[in-house]
């Protein structure tokens, strides 16, 4: 088998960067991209034989670990059917059920094969609703690559140091309105002066790091919906099916008008979607007048997957998973006595910040110190643990890591905080 150099060598000369969305390339922990030969449970084996505990799973969707028998045996067997029809099928309807059962603002949903696809399709509804143009988001929170929401976007834009994306008309960056997280003011002004169609939020930020909302945030941006008649439209792509089980809108006491959802509802295959009241869902096409479609929608290897994932994800699920992350969060902290590091944490979601205070903002996540989290990173890498190589991401924990995965790490994060710091 070739070796990741190998690998990336040629990837290079084929695919931008040698990789198929930027934040793989490794770029700013200032290392070369690692090809992955297989995962099991916790673990991901590079093409050079070396095995990690991994902390991406996929950046989210992986809830259940790598390769869960009973999500590889759904979709070997779904796969046995037909990989897809441009029809509807049984399980779409049964995948429909599960969310709306989570979820209590959502009555209805439509299926998209991305988080992208379902944030452009939310808001392209919330603006037919309302007969509005103006969005307003919070700088870094990321809602995918749409045109008119890269500003100021967190995740791999973060990452790569870049405000924005050339190649935006200006007419779709004019309709955005960009507000500090955490602003209580910055968004009671924005609102008054845009009149927007819809507040875009990340309920609980991962895009930056971990950032959640201080007390009172999220009641405001619903009061201010309310007030000025726009849609609160909550993405719930990493937070949903995570942090509890009706996500975070359950977890904060705070309801959507739309839902942006993704990643864990596809379970490792390409999925996602968005959803809200019958009312406003039935404006979508064709019960509607709002055009949206897709020719993978609701693939029924991905319904197959995500329905597997959803079913395991039971009050049990949910209490091991506050559990492991407790544990990864004090091992991090215990790693971190002392230094010019922080950790935040909620159910699933940790981040270790290179900053001597908590962090509260995107202003707060860009000051940390990023040269140093990627020498951490590297020495991470070094000793078998695999966290996202960015300061901007989350690591991502599941239901098949365990405590011996916790203690590797532990280890691991003391000695390469040393590493990184000294
Ligand atoms: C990942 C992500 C998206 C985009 O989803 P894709 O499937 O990558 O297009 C949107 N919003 C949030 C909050 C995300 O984390």
């Amino acid at each position: 088998m070739a070796s990741s150099a190998e690998l990336y060598a040629r990837a290079v000369e084929l695919i931008p960067g040698g990789v198929n969305s930027p934040v793989r390339a490794m770029g700013s922990i200032g290392r070369d991209p690692i090809f992955i030969e297989r995962g099991q449970g916790c673990h991901v084996h590079d093409v050079d034989g070396n095995r990690y505990v991994d902390w991406v799973c996929s950046w989210g969707p992986l809830i259940l670990g790598h390769a869960d028998p009973e999500v590889v045996s759904a979709v070997s067997e779904a796969a046995s059917r037909g990989t897809s029809f441009g029809a509807p099928t049984e399980g779409e309807v049964e995948l429909a059920a599960e969310v709306v059962d989570r979820f209590a603002s959502v009555e209805m949903m439509r299926m998209t094969s991305s988080g992208t696809e379902a944030s452009m399709s939310a808001l392209r509804l919330a603006r037919a609703v309302t007969g509005r143009e103006r969005i307003i988001k919070f700088a870094g929170a990321y809602h995918g690559h749409v045109d008119g929401l890269l500003a100021e976007a967190g995740s791999g834009l973060a990452t790569a140091g870049v405000p924005a994306s050339p190649g935006v008309p200006e007419s779709a960056a004019a309709s955005t309105v960009v507000v500090g997280w955490n602003d209580a003011e910055a968004v009671r002004s924005a609102v008054a002066d845009a009149r927007p169609a819809a507040i875009i939020a990340e309920p609980l930020p991962a895009n930056m790091g971990v950032v959640p909302p201080e007390p009172g945030f999220l009641e405001l941006l619903r009061e201010l919906a309310d007030s000025s008649g726009a849609l609160l439209v909550l993405d719930e792509v990493i937070s949903g099916f995570r942090v509890a089980w009706g996500g975070a809108q359950e977890a904060l006491g705070v309801a959507a008008d739309l839902t942006v959802m993704g990643k864990i509802l596809g379970g490792g295959l390409p999925a996602a979607g968005y959803g809200g009241s019958r009312e406003l869902m039935e404006r979508v096409a064709p019960s509607g007048d709002v055009y949206q479609a897709g020719t993978l929608s609701g693939n029924p290897l991905a319904v197959a997957a995500g329905l597997t994932t959803l079913r395991r994800l039971d009050a049990a699920a949910y209490a091991r998973l506050g559990e492991l992350t407790d544990a990864l969060t004090d091992a991090l902290r215990e790693a971190a006595e002392g230094k010019p590091v922080k950790v935040a944490s909620q159910r699933g979601l940790v981040t270790l910040f290179f900053s001597p205070e908590p962090v509260r903002d995107f202003a707060g996540a860009t000051a940390c110190d990023a040269g140093a989290y990627g020498r951490f990173c590297r020495a991470m890498l070094d000793r078998g643990v695999y966290p996202p190589p960015s300061q901007f991401e989350a690591w991502f924990v599941s239901l098949a890591h365990d405590e011996e995965a916790i203690e590797l790490t532990a280890r691991a994060a003391a000695e390469s905080l040393e590493e990184a710091l000294s």
